[in-house]
């Protein structure tokens, strides 16, 4: 299948380029030319079919004609090597938890799925040279891209991050790895590190000497796959018999979750509805209002994975509806919430319902607690683990917050990391003189 960019200004390219390429050359997003719609039986038989058949049924739609089946099968099977429950919290409120995967974070999935088929592209061509993917990361990209790529031949990771700004743990998961991980710690804030990031790939010196890859939310092979969970969420509901009129909400920073559920319902999802859950850096719930897109710097928050102020995947929104906010309203609710609302919502619904919110899921939890209608079935998307925001957390409900065994076992390692300025100038000479 093709892939066309959303700025429009390019020839369409092979799955393979815009992998490797990660953004196209006007800098626009990738976007295949077709989005096939899977059979009614599918949908009626998948309350019988374990989360990694379905994924394969829908990995074969996007990605059945570049890949051959029995590698695809196996790129699929190995990536979801992890159970994605559905719990439920109260009435009509379900959290699909997406964090037990390798690093507790819902981005193992695009992490280890682009790892595998990047390393199949490089297998089939035979490729001289090695792959550089560069990621910067406020914190759970780096550690899901990092441990996605861990030890797979042919390609080198550079994890961008600033330095102080990510919680201990997550620092952990990608400084402590070693191997073809390097983490460079930035004097500067995660914008600066994704500007270095944009940089290089932009640096024409660079790009000629190097082959370079985004492992960020643009690239399709990190976006597509988290697909897979709007699919097996409805599977879980449909088990319960509680399918009709399901209403998904995700707590979203550069929408790439929230962009593969809306894939997902072009398909044929039965879904009702989608909410997109803001924090403060509401730039999306304002365009739902107004119509009016208005990108501005981003504000910190307790849900930092959230803090984005000008989300990139935007641009594939407004492009799978045609360019029309009605189109768009029709489909997608919004919802914003303060630091304020997401320590209430964490310390009611625990007092409540003896669930515990990380205060990404807050979000979630609480705009569908908000916006659900009559007979509607609520499903938020709990994207992390509630330890991983250990003190915030402990402090807001005054318990002690069990730490599990496979964070933990991250804390062990030494961290290694190389600090660096954030000037371009000094970046490009670390990866002139580092790259491979
Ligand atoms: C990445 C992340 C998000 C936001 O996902 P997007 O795809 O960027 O919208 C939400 N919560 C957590 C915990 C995350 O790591």
């Amino acid at each position: 299948m093709k892939y066309y960019s959303t700025n429009k200004q390019v020839e369409n390219v092979s799955l393979q380029e815009a992998v490797v390429k990660g953004l196209a050359d006007d800098k626009g997003l990738f976007m295949p030319n077709e989005i096939k719609t899977l059979p009614a039986e599918f949908f009626e038989n998948i309350d019988k079919m374990t989360f990694q058949e379905m994924s394969f049924e829908v990995a074969k739609a996007f990605f059945g004609e570049d890949v051959e089946e029995e590698a695809l099968k196996q790129i699929v099977y190995d990536t979801l090597s992890f159970d994605v429950p559905l719990v439920k919290v109260s009435e009509r409120i379900y959290s699909l938890e997406l964090f037990h995967g390798p690093t507790l974070a819902f981005k193992d999935v695009g992490g280890r799925f682009m790892s595998r088929l990047l390393s199949y592209f490089i297998k089939k061509e035979n490729a001289e040279g090695q792959v550089n993917v560069l990621v910067a990361t406020s914190g759970d990209t780096g550690s899901a891209v990092a441990n996605g790529f861990l030890g797979v031949e042919g390609i080198n990771v550079y994890v961008l991050y600033p330095k102080g700004l990510v919680s201990a743990i997550q620092e952990c998961q990608f400084t402590t790895l070693g191997k073809n991980i390097t983490a460079l710690e930035v004097e500067g804030t995660f914008d600066d590190c994704q500007r270095l990031v944009k940089s290089a790939f932009m640096d024409a010196e660079l790009n000629e000497k190097f082959k370079l890859t985004s492992a960020n939310s643009i690239n399709v092979a990190r976006f597509l796959p988290q697909s897979f969970y709007y699919f097996y969420a409805y599977a879980q509901l449909k088990k319960l018999g509680k399918e009709k009129e399901a209403v998904i909400c995700v707590p979203s920073g550069n929408f790439g979750n929230i962009t593969a559920g809306l894939f997902a319902k072009r398909m044929g999802l039965p879904v009702k509805r989608f909410i997109a859950a803001n924090n403060r850096n509401d730039i999306f719930f304002e365009y739902l209002k107004t119509g009016e897109y208005n990108p501005r710097p981003s504000v910190a928050t307790l849900a930092n994975a959230m803090d984005v102020g000008d989300p990139s995947n935007f641009a594939r929104v407004i492009d799978l509806y045609g360019y029309s906010h009605a189109n768009i309203c029709k489909e997608i609710g919004g919802a914003r919430y303060t630091d304020e609302d997401i320590t209430e919502t964490i310390k009611e619904c625990y007092k409540n319902t003896g669930y515990l919110l990380d205060p990404h899921g807050a979000c979630g939890y609480q705009a569908l607690y908000d916006l659900l209608q009559n007979g509607e079935q609520g499903i938020f998307l709990e994207t992390a683990h509630p330890a991983k925001f250990l003190s915030t957390v402990e402090n807001i409900i005054g318990e002690k917050v069990e730490i599990p065994a496979k964070l933990q076992e991250f804390m062990k390692g030494t961290k290694q990391s190389i600090e660096i300025s954030k000037e371009f100038d000094d970046f490009k000479l670390f990866l002139m003189n580092n790259l491979k």
